[in-house]
């Protein structure tokens, strides 16, 4: 066995063993591995061994590792941030953009995905942590902007995105995805179909899914640590 296969089946376990404290079927979260850094062959060897959903953050890197493995299946989510002059391609390769912070960016995301493809997949990236982080909508702009984006023809919004600042402090942790997980249950009380709640990493993914993660981006704890760039 390789090792990011035999990592992958620890990542599988700790959600297993979360999911079971959580008292939720591990069937309800999804693992997204995240493959930025790493070359194209870690990605198949992931592949092989039945990984299928990659998250990248830099466009020309994830574009070009899209364009060299052409396995149908893979399913490629753009978790970074996001300029307008990138929407383009990301609207063309991607199936979905996880950091939607900003209504013009939705609005040119939705006109480059065009209606001839299936809806591009999005969720709101929201900062839980206050001052301590600088990317996301507030938790108070956070409605207005859902409604706007889910009105917008080619995309489908999924629900709400947050990378909390990182934290030693388990409990802290549990607070900062929890707030994401009232914000998604306060939407959709006005009506939004949300099912996605994309938060937990390899530090905090037993935190973010005791407090109802549907999504968990995964990196380190698969591919090993990054080289710092
Ligand atoms: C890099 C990254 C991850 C993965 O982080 P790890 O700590 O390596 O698991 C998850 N989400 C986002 C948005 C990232 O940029």
């Amino acid at each position: 066995m390789t090792t990011i296969s035999t990592n992958l089946q620890a990542v599988r376990a700790r959600i297993a063993a979360a999911a079971e404290l959580a008292g939720r079927a591990v069937e309800d979260i999804r693992l997204l591995a995240v493959s930025k850094t790493f070359p194209p062959e870690r990605v198949r060897e992931a592949a092989r061994a039945g990984q299928l959903a990659f998250g990248e953050n830099y466009v020309q890197e994830g574009l070009a590792k899209i364009a060299s493995l052409a396995d149908p299946g893979l399913e490629w989510h753009f978790i970074g941030p996001l300029q307008s002059n990138k929407t383009r391609p990301v609207a063309e390769h991607f199936a979905w953009v996880h950091g939607i912070e900003r209504l013009k960016i939705a609005e040119r995301l939705s006109v480059a995905r065009g209606e001839e493809r299936p809806p591009l997949q999005v969720c709101i990236q929201v900062n839980v942590s206050g001052e301590a982080s600088k990317s996301g909508v507030s938790p108070q702009d956070t409605a207005a902007l859902a409604l706007a984006v889910s009105e917008l023809p080619n995309l489908k919004l999924r629900g709400l995105m947050a990378i909390p600042e990182p934290t030693g402090d388990m409990a802290l942790a549990r607070r900062r995805f929890a707030t994401l997980r009232e914000l998604r249950d306060a939407l959709k009380r006005t009506g939004l179909a949300l099912d996605t709640l994309s938060m937990g990493m390899s530090h905090d993914l037993e935190a973010a899914i005791l407090e109802g993660a549907t999504i968990v981006r995964v990196g380190t704890a698969i591919f090993g640590e990054r080289a710092r760039i």
